[in-house]
């Protein structure tokens, strides 16, 4: 129960890597502001679970992190509803799939503002607070597009890029004051973002789900498996522990070998 008495902000929360991390968080003690998109009868539910499972206090709050105001109310709300801020993940993404040429300039905003500007807003409006405690961790989930490039993604590729650079720029900044920002950056992790590029490619391809899951994962990572949003969860607790306290600006890869090549 090392993060009883704690308070995590987990962005894009509602689902896939970011619920696993909410769950970790919560299952050492921490309570959890969840964040995202979605039927609010199903996160009300996600959230009362969470809730009782791990005996925390559950907070949802729906704030667009394309609007930069609502990312540093987001922030400012969390640390008025629990007197406090510890940890702060920045996890929400959207992807979109296409060649530069056709690349619909609105999306390429969209992502930029949701991948890269929103992780910018909530360490700006974060980065004080941690301050005037005295310790926080911040854990931006960027990719391994963050470290490595792939065709037809421009905009999730340059923002993941951007998140890995803005890490460590925010590590040097609060080197000496009990505070980390690391970021992760997963291969392939079998959530709707990559279930819906999965349908998309057996679509295009004649095929199905599972011919292009196998593609997917051969393409890219020379261990053929999809890491857990569990796995995922262990890592950011790991990063929250005493013993990681030396771990700051850090691109750690959890991507089956993906960025070794
Ligand atoms: P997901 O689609 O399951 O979850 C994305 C979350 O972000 C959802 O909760 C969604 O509601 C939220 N979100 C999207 N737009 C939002 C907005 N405007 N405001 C607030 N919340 C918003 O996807 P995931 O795979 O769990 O992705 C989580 C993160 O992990 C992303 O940053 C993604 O780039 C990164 N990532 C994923 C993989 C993978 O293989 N799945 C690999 C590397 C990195």
């Amino acid at each position: 129960m090392m993060l009883r008495g704690k308070t995590a902000l987990v962005t894009g929360s509602t689902s896939g890597i970011g619920l696993g991390i909410a769950r970790a968080l919560a299952s050492e003690g921490a309570n959890v502001v969840v964040n995202g998109l979605g039927d609010p009868d199903v996160i009300a539910k996600l959230g009362a679970d969470l809730a009782s499972e791990f005996s925390v206090q559950v907070h949802y709050d729906d704030a667009n992190l394309a609007n930069p105001g609502e990312v540093s109310a987001l922030v400012q709300r969390t640390h008025e509803r629990f007197g406090r801020l510890d940890v702060l993940v920045n996890n929400a993404g959207i992807q979109h799939v296409s060649p530069i040429e056709t690349f619909d300039a609105a999306l390429w905003d969209q992502v930029i503002a949701i991948n890269l500007s929103a992780v910018f807003h909530a360490m700006k409006a974060a980065i004080p607070l941690m301050r005037s405690q005295g310790w926080g961790r911040v854990i931006n989930v960027a990719s391994a597009h963050g470290l490595v490039a792939s065709p037809f993604k421009v905009a999730y590729v340059a923002a993941k890029h951007g998140v890995v650079g803005a890490t460590k720029v925010a590590a040097l900044e609060t080197a000496n004051d009990n505070l980390t920002v690391n970021a992760i950056c997963p291969g392939w992790v079998l959530t709707p973002l990559v279930e819906r590029q999965l349908s998309d490619r057996a679509e295009a391809n004649a095929t199905s789900v599972a011919v292009e899951s196998r593609e997917l994962l051969r393409e890219k990572q020379p261990m053929l498996e999809f890491t857990t949003p569990e796995a995922i969860g262990a890592m950011a607790i790991y990063l929250c522990s005493d013993a990681a306290r030396t771990i700051t600006g850090a691109a750690l890869s959890i991507d089956g070998g993906w960025v070794a090549q």
